[in-house]
């Protein structure tokens, strides 16, 4: 019985932490969910003793908050395991909008709960407007906000002008790198850190290869957990490496067995939410994810021949983080298609969002002249059981690709 069900029938309140419960088949996905839960308490602990902190992005500051023995709290992290009387403060507090994206009045709740603790944050201006200005109001409450401004590549340019994006990234990571080093960079441990984040990495495809094999071992909502920890590890990059290994091991004997795979198999964009319930759903109702296009673009190693910092700034412009744009989505989405003979796109996006509900209408669009079905779903903060309109959409999507 699934998780949701069960509690449903108990009329006990869920919240997303519920959902992170123990796995039937694979012991290891406990391991998975408690580095993920005990994520926040683990960055408090490692203030409390003296190491650095940070609150980060995850992706591109990872490989240099590790070079320096500091503690990545990634802030969407944070979100997404807050609860919502944090949106509830944020909203109040700050006076926000109910529309604007509930991921970023998480946050902002949260943050603001905690500013007696570490306050050192890493912002960049490439992630999204509101929060670029929610870093900024941040800055009255006493948070130390250092700014990164990555940029956004432009369709088809040049190969200078593509050069001088790297130059600027490398300048703008060389100014965080200083900022967290105080004043200088360790150039041989962060190249050290990039060699073990392009290892994870590998470690990370093989087991979605793995999982997509044997989509009935280790459910969507658990993979998800899983790859999610590629860049920033949970902040325990031995223990990450040693789960990722065990689970590959556990993954390469159940393919030994071979079994008919009965599944529906679907690409997912976009973000990831709050709403763990819909992973379940789409379990329950015979799908699974047969690429997540995000981990595909987070999931891009770092050319290990390149000085380090010019590694990062390299991704960076390739287009390794952020939410992307639609020029990056669509081959990448057409070659995960084709190469996963998937049914449909579900596009997961938070009400809210204009980057995404702009860039989400292209895409379909696109997908929708050469006939590839695909689904919108609206994040709101939906913790508990999914909205019900995502429900009735994911049904109704679900039972159009399996009897299409
Ligand atoms: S969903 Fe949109 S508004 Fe919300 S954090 Fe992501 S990019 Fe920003």
């Amino acid at each position: 019985m699934p998780l949701h069900k069960e509690k449903s029938r108990l009329d006990v309140p869920l919240n997303q932490r519920d959902y992170l419960k123990s796995h039937p088949k694979s012991p290891t996905i406990n391991r998975v969910f408690e580095l993920s839960l005990t994520y926040i308490q683990r960055a408090d602990e490692a203030h409390k003793r003296g190491q650095k902190v940070y609150y980060g992005g995850g992706v591109y500051d990872s490989p240099i908050l590790h070079a320096n023995d500091a503690f990545p709290c990634v802030y969407n992290e944070l979100g997404r395991l807050a609860g919502d009387d944090s949106v509830a403060l944020a909203e109040e507090h700050f006076q926000i909008p109910n529309e604007t994206c509930s991921m970023v009045k998480a946050t902002m709740g949260e943050l603001l709960r905690r500013k007696n603790s570490f306050k050192g944050l890493i912002a960049y201006c490439s992630l999204c407007e509101p929060y670029n200005t929610a870093f900024e109001v941040l800055k009255e409450e006493g948070y130390d906000v250092y700014s990164v401004d990555l940029p956004y590549r432009a369709a088809g340019v040049n190969d200078a002008r593509f050069e001088s994006l790297v130059d600027f990234s490398e300048k703008e990571l060389t100014g965080l790198a200083e900022w967290i080093g105080g004043g200088r960079v360790d150039e041989e441990r962060l190249a050290e850190e990039i060699r073990r984040t392009n290892l994870i990495h590998a470690k990370v495809r093989r087991l979605l290869d793995l999982q997509v094999a044997n989509p009935d071992y280790i459910g969507t909502l658990e993979t998800m957990f899983i790859w999610n920890g590629a860049n920033h590890h949970y902040g325990a990059p031995e223990e990450y490496e040693d789960i990722l290994d065990q689970l590959i091991a556990e993954l390469e004997e159940v393919s030994a067995i071979e079994r008919k795979i009965d599944r529906v198999p679907i690409v997912w964009c976009g973000g990831r939410g709050q709403e763990f319930g819909i992973y379940k759903l789409l379990d329950d109702l015979g799908g699974y994810i047969s690429k997540w296009t995000m981990a595909g673009r987070l999931l891009r190693d770092y050319d290990e021949s390149l000085p380090p910092l010019r590694a990062i700034a390299y991704n960076n412009v390739l287009g390794m983080g952020g939410p992307g744009g639609a020029k990056d989505q669509i081959p990448f989405l057409e070659q995960s298609l084709e190469d996963t003979k998937s049914r449909g796109i579900i596009f997961y996006g938070y009400f809210g969002c204009s980057f995404t509900s702009v860039n989400f209408e292209v895409i379909k669009n696109h997908f929708a002249h050469k006939g590839t079905p695909s689904l919108v779903l609206d994040g709101s903060f939906q913790i508990g059981d999914p909205s019900g309109q995502n429900v009735t959409r994911l049904k109704a999507f679900m039972e159009m690709v399996t009897n299409g």
